[in-house]
């Protein structure tokens, strides 16, 4: 077991993550999930550039509820720490490890993005543990802990855990709401549906014996192979029609599809016109592929 200070230079740097860091709660959640699936991200590059040996196994990223502890789980099974990453990445604020990994490895896509990502997890917790264990198998074990002062608590563990991290939040009493089943579900499909790692949240459920019970089959919630990732030439309109209900479940059909593959960054003007429907828009993105769909 080891005491220390989390390296920031104010005290006061909790209650501003709190109360003003972000006005939108629930993006903590949008941004443990990221981790998560970097974390698998940075496995992947490693294992394809013969840096990590061993089995990469089916890389997801699980979430987990308990509402009567008021528990919110965060589970992947990518690169893990090692103690001296969780002192480098997690205790010292200001230091992002997104950027010393996007500079050694610039060629690869790593959602990677800087700030206080994992930190926005005090907005909505009193108290967040990690465990963790890093791909590199002689690491031991990581628990961290923090009650959202600058002290932490860091052990390294007698025991293996499997490799990968789990962020444990304890909710705060008035952020109960993110200890629901239908919230997470909802924020999940809000902010997760493209990634691509499987999100998975608890067990596809079937009515049975009058009530809904779990199966065996994961609850993914996204869509890890969007249609504009694909080739037009391997979709059908079926697809198409599909994806744009799943898109916006209450519409018609859609009119007509068009599907861009285009390198960026591009301009793009569309002029379109029929008898239900007319149109000129203009696009300016950055994205290398999108599909867009149309209705009424
Ligand atoms: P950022 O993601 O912008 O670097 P964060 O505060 O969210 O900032 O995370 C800091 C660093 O902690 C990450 O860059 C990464 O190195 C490490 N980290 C956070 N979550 C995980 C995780 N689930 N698995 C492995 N490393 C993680």
């Amino acid at each position: 077991m080891r005491n220390g200070k989390i390296g920031v230079t104010t005290e006061n740097i909790f209650p501003v993550i709190k109360k003003f860091l972000y006005s939108d709660h629930e993006i903590f959640l949008r941004e443990l999930i990221s981790n998560a699936v970097d974390a698998t991200q940075k496995l992947r590059t490693l294992s394809a550039k013969g840096e990590m040996q061993g089995e990469l196994g089916e890389l997801k990223v699980r979430v987990e509820v308990d509402s009567e502890k008021r528990l919110l789980k965060i589970r992947d099974n990518g690169i893990g720490m090692t103690a001296e990453e969780v002192d480098r990445y997690i205790n010292q604020i200001a230091f992002s490890g997104a950027e010393e990994f996007m500079a050694k490895y610039q060629d690869q896509a790593i959602i990677g993005h800087f700030g206080l990502g994992f930190y926005s997890s005090f907005m909505v917790s009193d108290k967040v543990e990690i465990y963790t264990q890093s791909y590199r198998e002689e690491a031991p074990s990581v628990h961290w802990s923090c009650t959202g002062t600058p002290e932490f608590e860091m052990e390294e563990l007698e025991e293996k855990l499997a490799r990968g991290t789990e962020i444990v939040l304890h909710l705060s009493e008035d952020m109960k709401e993110y200890a629901e089943s239908a919230a997470i579900e909802g924020l999940l499909k809000k902010y997760c549906r493209f990634l691509p790692v499987e999100i998975v949240f608890g067990k596809v459920k079937e009515w049975k014996d009058g009530k809904y019970q779990d199966t065996e089959k994961d609850n993914v919630i996204n869509n890890i192979e969007p249609l504009w990732t694909r080739m037009p030439s391997e979709i059908t309109e079926e697809q198409y029609k599909n994806f744009y209900s799943e898109l916006y479940p209450m519409s018609d059909e859609p009119l007509f599809s068009i599907h861009l593959n285009i390198d960026y960054p591009f301009n793009l003007t569309v002029s379109s016109t029929s008898r239900r429907f007319a149109t000129t828009s203009r696009f300016k993105r950055t994205r290398s592929s999108s599909t867009a769909t149309r209705s009424t």
